[in-house]
């Protein structure tokens, strides 16, 4: 049985142990268990968005190996200086479409609103649990198989700490609030829109730059202009998701024409209903923090560490990303850029 570990010397979560395998999953057939017609192959849906005749156009249900369960305590306890916790938590895929071998990026903006509507509704709903600390959402996308990879659809991981990376962006937020009084990221909005080097495309809601820092030959952050901490409030707002599909759609095909294997990544507020470790615990965060969604496009060869200590090596500047992503036709008018 899986569980967490705490690596003390890094501070960082590992899930270690054997994934259970959910018991109403019935995998004999082969074939895509994504695919209309095959839904016995995975657990039942715990949520679907539906056309008007009553056919699915898309589903949510929990991973059929999950890397965290909804069932049981956390049963945190010390070994010696260690720490060790159940895997406590969700672990739900989306399938975002009945049609296989469609990416994100092709299907049309109204059905990228209701998923956008149905990823906020399974981010709200998994922070009522006041064991989840954070809800992550991500998509794993490659070229189209027959197989499910050839599949669109998102992970949600609901888990009871907070990923290393997520704390980190938080406590640098923390620290240039309380230095300057602003958010960090509606600060580098300001200067990327004045500099416009960096730019790849903007409407008034929405922006998308390659960031500065770019560890990622291609990477792309989006996300709003106006400051919110969280994504899945932000959507919560009439026409929000209808706003921000379109924009989405345009980014994911600039994107595509880089690499047909994209990492898509939503960063947002921890859970505030959450046990709090200290009373204070991410008090400050709605003015901090500012959700953005981060695109890594797989290109070959380009997506290199430098050993393994987190040291990148990005050959492309993110400069240089910016006027190759933007000189590219998403197939929508662009705004003109001097
Ligand atoms: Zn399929
Ligand atoms: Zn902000
Ligand atoms: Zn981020």
């Amino acid at each position: 049985m899986a569980e967490l570990r705490l690596d003390p010397f890094t501070r960082r979560w590992v899930v270690t142990g054997k994934r259970p395998v959910m018991p109403d999953v019935h995998d004999e057939s082969g074939g895509c268990p994504f695919c209309p017609g095959n839904e016995h192959m995975t657990p039942h849906s715990i949520r679907e968005y539906k056309n008007s005749d009553g056919t699915w156009m898309a589903r949510v249900f929990h991973d059929r190996a999950p890397l965290f369960l909804v069932e049981g305590g956390l049963d945190r306890q010390p070994e010696g200086m260690y720490d060790r916790m159940n895997t406590v938590g969700a672990h739900e895929i989306v399938v975002e479409t009945p049609v296989h071998g469609l990416t994100l990026a092709h299907l049309p903006a109204d059905h990228i609103a209701h998923l956008l509507e149905l990823f906020r509704d399974r981010i709200l709903d998994l922070k009522q649990d006041r064991r989840l600390r954070y809800v992550s959402l991500f998509k794993d996308q490659h070229p189209p198989t027959a197989t499910l990879e050839g599949h669109a659809y998102s992970q949600v991981l609901g888990s009871p700490v907070l990923p290393q990376l997520l704390e980190i962006e938080f406590r640098w937020s923390q620290a240039h609030f309380k230095r300057h009084d602003r958010c960090i990221y509606c600060d580098a909005l300001q200067q990327e829109l004045q500099e416009d080097v960096r730019v790849v495309d903007q409407t008034e809601d929405f922006v998308a730059f390659c960031p500065f820092g770019s560890r990622w030959s291609y990477e792309l952050w989006v996300g709003p202009v106006r400051h919110s901490s969280s994504f899945e409030n932000d959507m919560t707002e009439p026409g929000r998701a209808a706003a921000f599909a379109p924009f989405l759609k345009s980014c994911l095909m600039r994107m595509e024409k880089v690499s047909p294997s994209l990492h898509v990544v939503v960063h947002t507020e921890p859970n505030l209903l959450a046990w709090k470790p200290t009373k204070d615990w991410w008090s400050s965060i709605r003015d901090d923090y500012h959700w953005h969604l981060e695109i890594q496009p797989d290109v070959a060869g380009k997506r290199r560490f430098l050993g393994t200590e987190g040291f990148h090596f990005n050959p492309i500047p993110a400069e240089q990303a910016a006027l190759v992503l933007r000189a590219f036709d998403p197939g929508r008018e662009l705004y003109s850029k001097s």
